[in-house]
């Protein structure tokens, strides 16, 4: 297991929420291999990946704003990053970057077919029609793009297997086309459901204070909350204490109920967290 910093999203990042992070972690009883890798202080493998796809012409400069993307796509789509983009900018090549210097500008690469996958978890998954689009591989503020960074990363410190919530397949076949413009191994992936609160909804702050903090400083006990997370994934037939190390043989991806985990205030209160 590694652990990895992504703290290049600079205007929401907290100061000492890496910190945080770390101490959490091992309050819970993880550890992980070597010292976490941190993106702010890689930058230069994003820039030579960028230029990997500029010297293929893959990628465009794209002026557009995001109201611009808004009113200019048919079909608007909801999705986590907005609509697809309509290709505004896509007849530009990389040398047109230079006659763009008074203006920010990102790079977009051109997605053609994106492809299937099978997951570790739910099998063949098809790529979202709704989800093409040309994608920003590089932010005009002059930032690598999420998806960018996690793949040149994912790649770079050998990962081989990813396991992430479901809210997050729509990038899969957008990062497995990096991977192959980049000419690197992708990692395999297995996306599970979601921890919801009671209506349903991702769990967030309108279900209350549910950060590993909160409970932390409410005097949760870390394997209490380890033996609620293991029952929720039908590893232990019962929410009752338990180590991380103990769930080592009792792993199962193909173990984990199909439908996403209600954590309600009954279950918080179980280990000790509400009144
Ligand atoms: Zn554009």
């Amino acid at each position: 297991m590694l652990l990895r910093i992504e703290d290049i999203d600079s205007p929401r990042i907290k100061a000492g929420a890496a910190d945080q992070i770390r101490d959490d972690l091992t309050w819970l009883g993880l550890d992980w291999d070597g010292e976490p890798i941190v993106q702010s202080q890689r930058l230069s493998l994003y820039e030579t990946a960028l230029r990997r796809l500029q010297e293929q012409e893959l990628v465009y400069p794209c002026s557009c704003t995001r109201s611009d993307v808004a009113q200019a796509a048919s079909a608007p789509h909801a999705g986590q990053e907005g609509p697809a983009y309509p290709g505004t900018c896509s007849h530009r090549t990389v040398a047109d970057a230079a006659n763009l210097a008074d203006r920010p500008f990102a790079w977009r690469i051109r997605v053609r077919d994106l492809p299937d996958f099978t997951d570790l978890y739910r099998g063949l998954v098809k790529p979202d029609p709704a989800a093409r689009g040309d994608i920003v591989v590089w932010k005009s503020a002059g930032s690598p793009a999420y998806q960018l960074a996690v793949v040149v990363d994912d790649a770079d410190m050998g990962v081989t297997e990813v396991i992430r919530g479901d809210d997050l397949i729509p990038s899969t076949p957008r990062q497995l086309l990096l991977y192959k413009a980049l000419e690197l191994t992708p990692p395999r992936f297995g996306h599970v459901p979601l921890v919801v609160g009671p209506d349903g909804r991702r769990l967030a702050k309108r279900h209350g204070d549910t950060r590993l903090a909160a409970l932390r400083e409410a005097g949760v006990r870390p394997e209490a909350l380890v033996g609620l997370l293991a029952w929720s994934c039908g590893w232990i037939p019962r929410p009752t204490p338990v180590n991380p190390p103990e769930l080592l043989r009792l792993y199962r991806l193909e173990a984990i109920p199909r439908n996403p985990f209600k954590l309600t205030p009954e279950l918080l209160r179980s280990i000790g967290y509400g009144s």
